[in-house]
């Protein structure tokens, strides 16, 4: 699916990735951004293969290490050996020197939310593959994209933002689905949400990220979870009621797994 100039978004399941090409000197190089959840790299290297032939990405960046954001990444490694880029605050998480905490189901009913405590959430190892990805500057291998750290859904989240035309890739950081209901995932309403609940240890760090987001106002944003949404309005009129609602008051909540 078309996204925006030059950038392509896949469903896998219930998890987005991106394909941004446009880039390097000829405008020939991509990059992939997140790596669906497990067993979808066939069909991640198929619609890659659909749009940029049998040239490989030039790099993989994570917004974040989720199993539903690196599900396909070991595989994808055979395919392709390339540099995967995250954030230094997420690498602990990437090598497996640190495990996510525990999801907290209690905060929202919910299935999804009932069934979080049997999601996968140990890291997968990829020490020779990672590089650091600098926030705050435009990126040097992706001109004219920022890596924004978008801390809260994990310690080392990252946004990525084209200024050119307002296209936010924020993962994780909210999502344009109710990802704790099963009837939302599936049906995939058109709603900005906060980050799945159950999944954001730091509810006012997110906020806070969300806030941050709102800022550069986006035109067009395409989350981890959902459809992309357009229009500049819509959007600043969403993330702003997303944050004036946004309840920061989990944060301290004891887990009950
Ligand atoms: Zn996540
Ligand atoms: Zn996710």
């Amino acid at each position: 699916m078309k996204i925006a100039s030059d950038v392509y978004g896949y469903k896998t399941a219930i998890a987005n990735i991106a394909l941004v090409g446009g880039l390097g000197k000829d405008k020939q190089d991509w990059v992939l951004v997140d790596a669906g959840i497990p067993y979808s790299a066939k069909f991640i290297l198929q619609y890659a293969k659909s749009l940029f032939g049998k040239k490989k990405p030039i790099a993989i960046i994570l917004t974040h290490g989720h199993f539903d954001h690196i599900g396909a990444l070991e595989t994808l490694l055979h395919e392709w050996d390339v540099p995967i880029y995250a954030h230094s605050e997420e690498m602990s998480y990437l090598t497996g020197e640190e495990v996510y905490p525990r999801p907290t189901p209690f905060v929202v009913k919910g299935v999804m939310s009932f069934l979080s405590p049997f999601y996968p959430r140990d890291g997968i190892q990829l020490h020779s593959n990672l590089k650091v990805l600098q926030s705050g500057e435009e990126l040097n291998f992706m001109e004219g994209w920022e890596c924004i750290h978008t801390p809260g859904h994990t310690k080392g989240h990252i946004s990525l933002y084209r200024k050119e035309d307002g296209l936010l890739l924020a993962g994780d950081a909210f999502v344009t689905v109710k990802q704790e209901s099963l009837f939302a995932v599936l049906t995939q309403k058109e709603e900005l949400h906060g980050p799945p609940a159950y999944f954001t240890p730091n509810r006012a760090e997110s906020r806070e990220s969300i806030m941050k987001l709102a800022k550069l106002e986006p035109s067009i944003i395409y989350t981890g979870h959902g459809k992309p949404l357009y229009g500049k309005e819509q959007i600043a009129k969403g993330l702003y009621r997303l944050i004036r609602h946004y309840d920061v008051g989990f944060a301290e909540s004891p887990t009950i797994v």
